[in-house]
């Protein structure tokens, strides 16, 4: 399995943000398949929301 960091947000969910290819990755040059934990090299706490939340803060630039 491949190599990720884990982004621990605020809001309690973590985001898997990918770091590395392990060697079977390597030999096909992809990252494994979607739903397979990942081998978590660094857990990063964030004192934020993750982007999938809801969020309270509302930017007012361009909709779309
Ligand atoms: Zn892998
Ligand atoms: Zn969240």
């Amino acid at each position: 399995m491949c190599y990720y960091h884990a982004y621990s947000h605020r809001c309690g969910h973590t985001e898997m943000v990918f770091q590395q290819l392990c060697a079977k990755g390597q030999m096909i040059q992809q990252k494994c398949a979607r739903g397979q934990e990942g081998i978590i090299l660094t857990t990063v706490k964030v004192e934020y929301p993750c982007s999938a939340c809801p969020k309270k803060v509302r930017t007012t630039s361009r909709a779309g």
